[in-house]
């Protein structure tokens, strides 16, 4: 039985953070369906050329894109034993196609709780590495030497959808498209919730803590 843990939550609410932090702590692969589409266009293919003009304007990429994609990698051997969600899902339709795929194996969902202003706040000091995309924060989780990626050396930059307007058009479609995923988990038992304002090890003590077990 695999074990699959899915992180909800607003752009910037912390996902990226703790779905790399957690799934090195449980032997889990790491999923991130943002992190699979830069990949994508960075290597110019097509879908990657597909989802460019959704990802500038802060749109979701369509689902059945998504959803091919998402399948392909969670076939690879390192998601056998299971995997961290980190971006996936964000539609009502991706959900339940991820339901039907993960009947049987374990399912944890747990939604990092943050507030709008933070999420702007968060996302406008935001910076990522162009060649590995480790994230920082000019203020919050600054790198070692200014610009330069701790992990690889490569150079940091705003993402482009990190722009406010973006931003803002982000949480908009969030509002409309992935918070009521809230309402689909919970129907079924399964949120959990963790406050996403505090330190990233503050967070990270409590989803360990909500994921733990063979259960
Ligand atoms: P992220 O890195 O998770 O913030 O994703 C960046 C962008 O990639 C999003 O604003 C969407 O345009 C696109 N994206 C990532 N994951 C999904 C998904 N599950 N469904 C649709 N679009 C996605």
């Amino acid at each position: 039985m695999a074990h699959v843990i899915v992180l909800l939550g607003a752009p910037g609410a912390g996902k990226g953070t703790q779905a790399v932090r957690l799934a090195r702590a449980r032997g889990l692969a790491h999923v991130s369906t943002g992190d699979l589409l830069r990949d994508h266009q960075k290597r110019g293919t097509e879908l990657g050329r597909k989802a460019k003009s959704f990802m500038d304007a802060g749109q979701l990429v369509p689902d059945e894109l998504v959803l091919d994609m998402l399948d392909e990698r969670v076939s690879r051997e390192d998601c056998r034993k299971g995997y961290v969600l980190d971006g996936f899902p964000r539609t009502e339709v991706q959900a339940r196609a991820l339901e039907r795929r993960l009947t049987g194996n374990r399912v944890d969902v747990v939604n990092l709780d943050v507030s709008d202003e933070t999420i702007v706040q968060r996302a406008e000091g935001r910076l990522s590495c162009k060649q590995c995309g480790a994230v920082y924060h000019g203020k919050n989780a600054p790198p070692k030497k200014p610009g330069v990626c701790d992990v690889c050396g490569g150079p940091l930059v705003q993402r482009p959808d990190d722009a406010a307007p973006v931003v803002r058009e982000r949480l908009r479609v969030y509002r409309e498209k992935t918070a009521p995923l809230l309402h689909y988990y919970g129907e079924r038992g399964l949120l959990e919730s963790i406050d996403g304002e505090r330190d990233p090890d503050a967070v990270f003590t409590d989803l360990q803590g909500l994921v733990q077990g063979d259960g």
